[in-house]
């Protein structure tokens, strides 16, 4: 059987790192975000990390020939017989195209784009309570989802931080860059039948039960 391809988009703090954890876990996909894979060259102190520093700290799109060449050469390096999950990207129409033919070059399509919807009040809601794990990149919420012992990882014990960009200034500047350049890609996926679109539903896990559904 081929390997299963998926996208998961949505605002910032739809959820897509904690669903991209659940659909990992039952699908057996590698995990692609694009977002820990610039923190990551951020921390590093690399090339690509200084120049998305620029963007990332207000809330602007790293710019897509950047992003696109990270994202390809992480692709290449995968298994072929091991799905890909796609996170934080594609985040505009040209990513988009870029990742279909990159897919294509590696014998690969995508199956299905989950799109979370999420109104920006919730988003602005969540993100202000967000923490993460910088270790192993885990996602938790000081009320939504509490690590068991306060401000460490729970699968780590590392110490969870703030990111920069989660706080409301930066926050409004993510979601007009989202309505503006990503919103678009719902069309996109539309017209090639590729869209399951998830509204808010209580808990993660619920969301989780939902996605499943829709993958079948
Ligand atoms: P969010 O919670 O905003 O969805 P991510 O962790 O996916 O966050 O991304 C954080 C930041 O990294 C974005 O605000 C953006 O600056 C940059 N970034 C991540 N993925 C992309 C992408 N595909 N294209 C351009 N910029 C990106
Ligand atoms: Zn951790």
């Amino acid at each position: 059987m081929a390997a299963l391809n998926l996208v998961i988009f949505g605002p910032p703090g739809a959820g897509k790192g904690t669903q991209s954890e659940h659909i990992k876990e039952k699908y057996g996909v590698f995990h692609l975000s694009t977002g820990d894979m610039l923190r990551e060259a951020i921390k590093n102190g690399t090339e690509t990390g200084k120049l998305a520093k620029q963007y990332t700290d207000g809330g602007k799109l790293v710019p897509d020939e950047v992003v696109i060449k990270i994202v390809d050469e992480k692709v290449a390096s995968i298994d072929a017989a091991q799905g890909v999950l796609f996170d934080g990207f594609p985040r505009t129409l040209d990513q988009a195209k870029a990742l279909d033919a990159l897919l294509k070059k590696n014998g690969r399509a995508i199956n299905a784009v989950i799109y979370l919807n999420v109104p920006d009040e919730e988003v602005v809601q969540r993100l202000t309570g967000r923490r993460m794990c910088p270790g192993c990149n885990t996602i938790y919420h000081i009320t939504g989802k509490p690590p068991k012992v306060e401000g460490k990882c729970d699968k780590c014990g590392a110490d969870l931080i703030q990111r920069s960009d989660d706080n409301e200034t930066v926050i409004r500047q993510r979601l007009s860059a989202y309505h503006a350049q990503t919103t678009p890609l719902v069309e996109y996926y539309k017209g090639k039948g590729l869209i399951k679109e998830v509204g808010l539903h209580g808990s993660p896990q619920e969301t989780s039960a939902k996605v499943f559904e829709l993958l079948g």
